[in-house]
């Protein structure tokens, strides 16, 4: 069965004035297929986490970051799997969701035409155009604009379909057996510190969503995919001052997780610096609660210090200290070598 992006996009603005924002209501749905070939299609309007509602309410900031989780990225973080869907969203997508979506393997973007006309996208405007639209471009996503009575499509992007975007530092993923504990975490964790020695990185136990098998993640920060550190450096230095190309190792654990369809498990997480504002949200949406820390007061910036002041205040995510795994992990042996790429 084919799916028709007019109705998918009918499902989005079907749901959009249930979006809790008193102004920028936004709608998305996320369709394609599952790894057992069953289709699947999510409508989410962008929303606060229940979480995040009880505790702050919906005016206190997280950090730099409002409490939302956007509509597009509500769709990845509850798709049985994102790579190879597509997505309708209701408005043009902001340049933090656009790397969402290209780290989760998105393939094309409807977006409704009215979209364009409401003043939020107007104020969003150039950031759609200079940076979300580059993004997309870079990673090899079709972008479309979608007008629903007249079912036609027009599109503002078009990607080859051979294009494959570079990728340098792609998310490390295993399958795991047997019973996994916290020592078994611990050790993982262990393995990857001394892998990764120096470097920012973030990984995780996961579940797949569908067979319930087990896998092991880690990810780097890293340029979204498609740019790369050494062709892609100036621009990569000088981006517009609110968005950068840059993505956090949790955002990326994250979105490559969804990329491939697993869940993340709560209290089997590891960080080695405090998230920054947006991605301790995206990670609250993902509904985690606990978070293995090793460097507790460095952070990209002073914001996200402040965003992990207020999450763990307000009990919504606890930060432990990388000592008490450590406590229960198998000592690295002196022979193993460290990766040096
Ligand atoms: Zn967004």
């Amino acid at each position: 069965m084919s799916f028709q992006p007019f109705d998918e996009m009918q499902k989005a603005v079907d749901i959009v004035n249930d979006s809790p924002h008193p102004v920028n209501k936004i709608a998305a749905t996320i369709f394609g297929y599952d790894r057992q070939g069953r289709d699947f299609s999510i409508s989410r309007t962008n929303y606060w986490p229940e979480i995040i509602e009880a505790r702050l309410g919906m005016d206190t900031d997280i950090g730099d970051s409002s409490g939302t989780v956007h509509a597009e990225t509500a769709c990845l973080l509850d798709a049985p799997v994102t790579e190879k869907a597509s997505l309708c969203v209701t408005d043009p997508i902001c340049p933090n969701c656009a790397k969402n979506i290209a780290e989760a393997g998105i393939k094309t973007i409807y977006i409704d035409h009215k979209g364009f006309t409401k003043d939020f996208s107007a104020r969003r405007g150039n950031a759609f155009s200079n940076m979300s639209m580059q993004i997309c471009e870079k990673a090899g996503i079709s972008v479309y604009q979608l007008w629903r009575k007249e079912q036609r499509l027009e599109p503002i992007l078009h990607t080859d379909k051979t294009y494959q975007p570079a990728q340098d530092s792609p998310l490390e993923y295993e399958r795991l057996y047997g019973v996994i504990t916290r020592k078994s975490f611990a050790d993982y964790v262990e393995k990857m510190r001394h892998r990764h020695r120096g470097r920012r990185f973030a990984c995780a136990i996961g579940r797949d969503r569908v067979s319930g098998n087990v896998f092991s993640l880690a990810a780097r920060s890293h340029p979204v995919i498609g740019y790369s550190m050494a062709n892609d450096a100036s621009l990569l230095r000088d981006s517009e001052n609110k968005y950068n190309y840059m993505l956090e190792p949790m955002n990326r654990l994250i979105m490559g997780a969804a990329r491939i369809g697993v869940k993340l498990v709560d209290g089997m997480i590891f960080c080695t610096n405090v998230p920054t504002s947006r991605e301790l949200v995206n990670l609250i949406g993902a509904g985690i609660t606990r978070l293995y820390i090793e460097h507790a007061n460095k952070a990209l910036d002073e914001a996200a210090i402040l965003a992990k002041r207020t999450v763990t205040n307000a009990r919504i995510l606890d930060f432990i200290n990388l000592e008490e795994l450590q406590a229960l992990a198998t000592p690295i042996q002196p022979h193993e070598k460290p990766s040096d790429t």
